[in-house]
């Protein structure tokens, strides 16, 4: 085959057949096609777009660009989920144990925060000893025993989306609906999961800022997966206003505990939907005739105390110190803390998640480039959410944060996520919409 006819086909508004796709993922990982070629195909692919097919065989192809975990032998249903990814999105910490106490195997392979998003391998890392480097070894024999595992993409799982999505975000070619997918699914479907719900979110502080760029989304992921064999839910969720009450690394692992531990108090949203995505994964995963059967199970394994145990069992398993669980306090301090105060006596009618973001990227607890080192201490509390009321001067937020934080920029970013205002505003869903 002939990489300029390929690109010239695409170019010009064809349809690449499957065997086009296969040569092209396989001479890319084999770099037999440079990236400067390989950035001219994804721009004509970003203006061009990619059928179902051609997005099926994409996922396939790259989802075999490397070695595949096979679990098939591990009885009990593979099922996993995954976020587009948002701000406080700390749901994976309590859903993998969770639906893991379900009797769901959950072989969750998790990313790392970019931008205003944060990621759960970071989130997870700020536990004092926790690896999240497992081999396939170490990944298979949790699985075995306590049936979640959550670790990083290893070197050779998946290489062609490692490469792509790289020079992706070099040459401005991330947001293009096939090319998510397949970057997406092509994961899934190497780390073995025979299931998976998705979490597509909208909002401020998401991927698919407009609800219309999400269904769009859900849509193609949805059928997609369908086309690969992929068994899946897709849920579109709001992400306008942070998830939870917090957003940092420690801080979010700590929220986490307390909800497990039922101690939280203001992390309603998260706890619901961390049920409603477990109900799912053990409708999917057979456990359950309908969600709302799923719901009660999962909801009394939340409030026995099984999901709390199943977290600390695969903290000890990766390293961490599993006393945090009892004690979050041995999660790594901040050095400093600032109050915010409101500005105003009123209604919070938006807190504008993407602005939370930039704030918490601002104090340390994210990163703007990959190799950037992150605070784990770092990170906002938030003490009052969309809807709540609020006195003037009265704190609704507390930044933490270290040596080097730019504290003005994440104040003046935090100032201009809040709006106050004289009503209490209408409620928004955090649920906006189920396909399965
Ligand atoms: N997340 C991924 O894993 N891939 C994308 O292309 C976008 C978000």
């Amino acid at each position: 085959m002939v990489f300029l006819e390929i690109v010239e086909k695409k170019r010009d508004g064809g349809e690449l057949s499957a065997a086009e796709i296969d040569w092209l993922v396989d001479q890319y990982v084999a770099a037999e096609i440079a990236d400067f070629q390989m950035s001219a195909f994804l721009m004509a692919i970003m203006w061009r777009g990619l059928s179902d097919t051609e997005t099926t065989e994409l996922t396939r192809a790259m989802a075999s660009s490397g070695a595949r975990f096979d679990f098939s032998d591990i009885p009990g249903p593979k099922v996993d989920k995954h976020s587009t990814g948002g701000v406080g999105d700390k749901v994976s910490l309590l859903l993998a144990p969770l639906a893991a106490a379900c009797g769901c195997i959950v072989p969750m392979i998790s990313g790392r925060g970019l931008g205003h998003t944060g990621g759960t391998l970071d989130k997870l890392e700020s536990i004092p000893g926790l690896r999240t480097d497992l081999s396939y070894q170490e990944f298979r024999r949790q699985l075995v025993d306590i049936g979640v595992a959550i670790g990083a993409q290893t070197e050779d799982l998946v290489p062609a989306d490692r490469k792509l999505y790289e020079l992706r975000s070099l040459t401005a070619t991330v947001p293009q609906t096939g090319l998510i997918t397949a970057s997406i699914l092509s994961k899934k479907i190497a780390e073995g999961t025979e299931g998976l719900v998705l979490d597509v979110k909208t909002g401020s502080g998401a991927f698919m800022q407009r609800l219309e760029d999400a269904h769009t989304l859900a849509d193609r992921l949805h059928h997609v997966a369908g086309l690969a064999g992929l068994k899946c839910t897709v849920l579109i969720t709001d992400m306008d206003q942070p998830l939870g009450c917090t957003v940092g690394n420690a801080i979010e692992v700590r929220e986490s505990i307390e909800v497990l531990a039922r101690r939280a108090e203001h992390s309603a949203d998260l706890e619901e939907l961390t049920l409603e995505l477990a109900a799912e994964m053990l409708v999917l995963g057979g456990l359950a005739e309908n969600t709302s059967a799923a719901r009660e199970t999962a909801t009394e394994a939340l409030e026995s105390g099984a999901a709390l145990q199943r977290l600390g069992d695969l903290i000890e398993r990766q390293g961490g110190d599993p006393r945090v669980v009892d004690d979050p306090r041995l999660l790594p301090q901040p050095a400093s803390s600032r109050a915010v105060l409101a500005p105003t006596r009123g209604w919070i009618e938006h807190l504008d998640a993407r602005l939370i973001g930039d704030a918490a990227l601002a104090l340390g607890a994210g990163r703007t480039r990959r190799r950037d080192r992150l605070d784990p201490a770092a990170g906002i509390e938030l003490h009052a959410k969309r809807g709540q009321h609020v006195e003037s001067d009265e704190p609704w937020a507390t930044l933490y944060y270290g040596a080097g934080a730019d504290l003005e920029g994440a104040l003046r970013k935090l100032e201009a996520a809040l709006t106050i205002g004289p009503d209490q505003p209408p409620e928004v869903h955090l649920l906006k919409e189920r396909r399965s």
